[in-house]
């Protein structure tokens, strides 16, 4: 089988409207999608050996399904009219977020609640941030096209995909590796391969690839990390929350070398942010 080979798929869902289904096959850079009653397969290289059940049903366990059908969409139009009403003006920051499908980044079986404005448990008592938070750090963040962007705190990896979205070169690191290792896996099988994860304290930001254009923390700091600052290239901005059981949201610009010029945005509540790593 090759790039671009077409095969017939029964499903039972009968016929469907393009695109319902996108299957992605782990650690392979395959992707299939569904395109009416066949698929059609993208694929970097031949792969011998590689078949497909033409059983759909099969392929669920076999493969990652990921689907972004009416549902979904209709879901997420209502939160963007949502974030809209509640001040997210940034139009660029709003069509990435209908792009990315939310619930995508949560477990199945909360699917709903993806679409809800709010902030939802993920593994080893993290949580993916509020989509309103998201969207207010993101539109702080003005992050431009091919910017490189620091993400502390990669927990579900949604917003660093939100990031890459807007066409940054997002970096992103984790202090979990459970987190890390399911985060990064999923991205890519995703197709969000261009995102670079690391299993690293934040603490101490990522130096071997400073000076960064953005930075955004999305843990609560007791205070703001010197090597975040250290790391802002002149005219770079950072974004973080700072405070212990309510955090300010703090936007520090990095005006040149010596001269860094700090804003206040209300309060929110994160997830400390911790030192030293996590390799339960
Ligand atoms: N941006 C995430 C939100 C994650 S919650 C998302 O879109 O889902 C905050 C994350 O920060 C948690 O996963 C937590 O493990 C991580 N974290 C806390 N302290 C950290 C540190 N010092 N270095 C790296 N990550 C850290």
């Amino acid at each position: 089988m090759k790039s671009g080979d077409k095969v017939r798929l029964k499903t039972n869902h009968g016929v469907v409207e393009p695109p319902i289904f996108r299957v992605l096959i782990p650690d392979s850079g395959m992707q299939l999608f569904v395109i009416t009653n066949s698929i059609s397969v993208r694929a970097p290289t031949n792969r011998p050996g590689f078949t497909i059940h033409r059983d759909f049903d099969r392929l669920c366990p076999i493969f990652t399904i990921v689907e972004d059908n009416y549902k979904h969409k209709g879901m997420r139009r209502k939160l963007l009219e949502t974030l809209r009403q509640k001040g997210i003006q940034d139009e660029a920051v709003l069509q990435a977020l209908w792009d990315v499908p939310r619930h995508w980044f949560l477990d199945r079986a909360f699917e709903e609640l993806a679409y809800e404005d709010k902030a939802f448990p993920i593994d080893k008592d993290q949580s993916i941030s509020q989509p309103y938070t998201v969207a207010r750090m993101t539109e702080l963040l003005d992050v431009k096209k091919h910017q490189k962007v620091l993400e502390i705190g990669t927990g579900s990896g949604y917003q660093a995909a939100i990031l890459h979205q807007l066409g940054a070169r997002v970096f992103t690191v984790e202090r979990q590796r459970v987190l890390y290792q399911k985060s990064k896996a999923f991205l890519k099988e995703l197709g969000y391969s261009r995102i670079r994860c690391f299993y690293k304290d934040g603490m101490t930001g990522l130096d071997t690839y400073a000076p960064f254009d953005r930075i955004i923390v999305t843990a609560a700091a007791e205070t703001v990390p010197q090597p975040l600052l250290d790391q802002l290239a002149p005219g770079g901005i950072l974004v973080v929350p700072v405070g212990s059981d309510v955090q300010e949201m703090l936007r520090i610009i990095r005006v040149d070398e010596t001269t860094f010029k700090n804003e206040v945005f209300g309060q929110y509540r994160f997830v400390p942010f911790l030192g030293g790593l996590d390799a339960g």
